[in-house]
């Protein structure tokens, strides 16, 4: 981890809990474990509980959506636009390989959508990795490149955009099997160069995130590692006492 950047460790609740009590009390019992460390910890909750999460919280806890359309308005069913995040989240996840198994999302639409929630003020949390099959074949730099410069395309500058990258591994996603430290160093050293060429002045503010099975338990391997920022955290982002422990891992590393 970079001593430069405040390491960013962000909860991918997906489609949790399914009650508005719980997702409270699951926001209350995060921020009260997290409230002065010096980590920028982050819930993504679903959309439709943005709204009283983000009313019942203070600063101590960043909030942020999971998807979000690039759009501001218009025939699009379904979907919340930057118009409609903006007060109730700071942050976005945008492209988790979620989206883009079940809903279609492209590279080029990630893109679209980095370049509109950063032109409203919002923090992009662009998800980006590899499929088994693509790692299996030896593609994992080449989808990385493609990836990220797509979602990179749309913006002229990263320097001021409060822009992070999570590189998720899909096969890594949910399953136990989370990759190596030193696999997820070689990647975000590959995010890092590719921030640099787009961007040499802004590219060290951005923090480059490790997603896929990290616990409280493997945390530290990737804290431990000088290009990795942070975590993207989903199964065990549920859990507060989990969760916190892995948020106080990245502090650790950092000091
Ligand atoms: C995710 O969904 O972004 C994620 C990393 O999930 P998990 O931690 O459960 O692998």
């Amino acid at each position: 981890m970079n001593v430069q950047r405040r390491p960013l460790v962000a909860a991918n609740w997906k489609m949790n809990p399914a009650t508005e009590a719980e997702a409270l009390a699951l926001a209350r019992a995060v921020a009260e474990r997290v409230a002065g460390v010096r980590v920028t910890t982050v819930v993504c909750a679903p959309t439709i509980w943005l709204a009283a999460i983000s009313r019942a919280l203070g600063p101590e806890l960043g909030v942020g959506a999971q998807t979000m359309a690039a759009e501001e308005r218009g025939a699009f069913t379904g979907e919340t636009s930057p118009l409609m995040l903006q007060g109730l989240a700071e942050w976005v996840i945008l492209g988790h390989s979620e989206r883009r198994r079940y809903d279609g999302e492209t590279d080029e639409g990630v893109g679209r959508k980095v370049a509109s929630a950063v032109a409203h003020g919002l923090h992009p949390i662009a998800a980006i990795g590899e499929r088994i099959g693509e790692r299996q074949a030896g593609e994992t730099e080449a989808v990385i490149d493609r990836q990220l410069r797509a979602a990179l395309g749309s913006l002229e500058r990263i320097a001021g955009a409060g822009l992070a990258i999570a590189y998720e591994p899909v096969w890594a996603i949910g399953t136990g099997n989370a990759a190596s430290g030193v696999d997820a160093q070689a990647a975000a050293a590959q995010i890092r160069a590719i921030l640099r060429e787009h961007d040499p002045a802004g590219a060290d503010e951005v923090p480059v995130l490790y997603g896929g099975s990290v616990t409280a338990t493997n945390a530290a391997e990737f804290f431990g590692q000088p290009d990795v920022d942070g975590a993207l955290v989903g199964g065990a982002s549920l859990d507060a006492d989990g969760f916190a422990a892995i948020v106080r891992a990245a502090a650790e590393a950092m000091g």
